[in-house]
């Protein structure tokens, strides 16, 4: 009976929520530009304001950088950590948008309206879809749910530099049973998802010297070897004739997909033809006889992310060049470990360079998978509450890219993250005239309330 007054609620305020997000859209907050520094202060003041006035603790926390905005409430219950982040990106290039970018408008459009901002879908339309849970909850309850920590940081679009310092600083305060990430999307238009993992990355870029000098290659084709040939050959062999990688090791630590898993992976009934088709593209191109979400989500990939050597300008040269380079990444799952990936990577080329040849070795990055527990009672109480709220079932996916946030509450704090966001494809994040659609907006307010809801039992 509480759970339909707390929607209610949520139903017949949603104009005033509305408000509150078109106030919170005015404010500039682009953290990258230092001269809207003062923007920043501001929506993280604003944000105070507004979680002390339904009851929370709420704080600006200083950084070196942008503030963070901590906000706590007590009570009985599993304790939840929600994240969001109040920054937005730069609006360049203006004259694209239909209007001004914090000047937030109601639009009514052919799927709805939607309210368009810099902001309105990253992150700020997302942000408030839980506080504005959280305001419903406290007006028909009298309390806020259960014992929650809010985490706004300023900083997310230029990169988090205050981010790792500022949880080691305060990790007692920050832990907590569970992390909450409202930052990502739907999985199709009206299908929502909990992201449980996410793939690891490690990038090297190599350089294979031949000859001390570039040659020509009529004098000396035919005598002198090709580092250019060499390092076609070894890119060649990282992969085999099925789409599977070569790396002796490689696929140490990569879990076969759990068969509850692989059932909802095929409900979700993903449409490669469509999602290849925007690309210009038919054909699946991972190994074989694996299913194509399977390729993005839980199967670990090698990509040649770019390659050079001889005369690539305009016209020809008969060069036989003295070098040769290429980017590689390997997108991880599992427990695979970003280190000993390297290094049999390093013993894969090393192994294969003919005489005369040497090569040089420089690292990109290292982080590795985050696979979520998905036995914590939580992730069912979240799947079963979106499921109640949303016309299709949802599932646990799993996301191609890497969201840093959610495995620093893993390796910092210990906890596992559900990532559960309601932007669309077509919101046009980063990009001109972004938009959320208020269905989003009103939908997501009602999921949390009953995620909410369900975690407080
Ligand atoms: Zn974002």
């Amino acid at each position: 009976m509480s759970l339909a007054s707390v929607l209610d609620h949520i139903d017949t305020n949603l104009d005033a929520a509305l408000n509150r997000l078109t106030d919170l859209l005015k404010i500039q907050s682009i953290s990258t530009d230092p001269a809207h520094k003062d923007d920043c202060e501001a929506a993280a003041d604003w944000l105070v304001a507004d979680l002390a006035g339904i009851g929370f603790q709420a704080k600006k926390r200083p950084t070196p950088g942008h503030p963070m905005v901590v906000a706590t409430s007590e009570g009985a219950g599993p304790h939840v950590l929600f994240y969001g982040h109040y920054d937005v990106q730069p609006v360049d290039p203006l004259e694209l948008w239909d209007r001004p970018p914090f000047e937030p408008r109601i639009e009514e459009t052919p799927t709805g309206p939607v309210i368009r901002a810099r902001g309105a879908s990253d992150d700020k339309g997302q942000l408030m879809t839980f506080v504005e849970a959280c305001r419903a909850w406290k007006a028909v309850h009298g309390t806020l749910p259960g014992p929650i920590t809010i985490f706004f940081e300023g900083e997310e679009e230029s990169g988090s530099p205050s981010l790792v310092p500022f949880m080691e600083e305060n990790a007692p305060e920050l832990t907590a049973d569970i992390a909450l990430i409202c930052d990502t999307g739907l999985f199709a238009d009206r299908v929502p998802a909990i992201v449980t993992q996410l793939r690891g990355l490690v990038g090297e870029e190599i350089t294979i010297t031949g000859p001390d000098k570039d040659l020509h290659s009529g004098m000396f084709g035919g005598i002198a070897i090709n580092p250019a040939r060499v390092l076609a050959r070894i890119l060649a062999d990282l992969h085999d004739d099925t789409g599977r990688i070569t790396l002796p090791g490689f696929y140490d630590g990569v879990p076969p997909l759990p068969d509850d898993l692989r059932a909802q992976w095929e409900g979700l009934n993903f449409d490669h033809s469509a999602f290849l088709g925007g690309v210009g593209l038919s054909a699946p191109a991972g190994e074989a006889g694996k299913m194509p979400v399977e390729m993005i989500w839980s199967e670990p990939t090698c990509e040649i992310n770019g390659m050079w050597s001889g005369y690539t300008g305009a016209g020809f040269k008969t060069v036989l060049p003295s070098k040769a380079s290429a980017k590689v990444s390997f997108r991880l799952v599992g427990q695979q470990d970003p280190d000993r990936i390297r290094a049999a990577f390093h013993d894969f080329v090393t192994a294969r360079l003919p005489e005369d040849c040497t090569v040089e070795f420089a690292p990109h990055g290292a982080s590795p998978a985050s696979q979520m527990s998905t036995d914590h009672p939580a992730f069912e109480q979240a799947r079963a509450a979106l499921s109640d709220e949303w016309p299709d079932a949802a599932a646990f996916v799993g996301c191609g890219g890497s969201i840093p946030i959610a495995g620093y509450f893993k390796t910092l704090l210990g906890m596992d993250s559900m990532l559960i966001g309601f932007a669309k494809d077509d919101d046009q994040i980063h990009s001109p005239n972004e938009k959320y659609d208020v269905e989003s907006f009103h939908k997501g307010i009602r999921s949390w309330a009953r995620i909410l809801d369900r975690l407080n039992g």
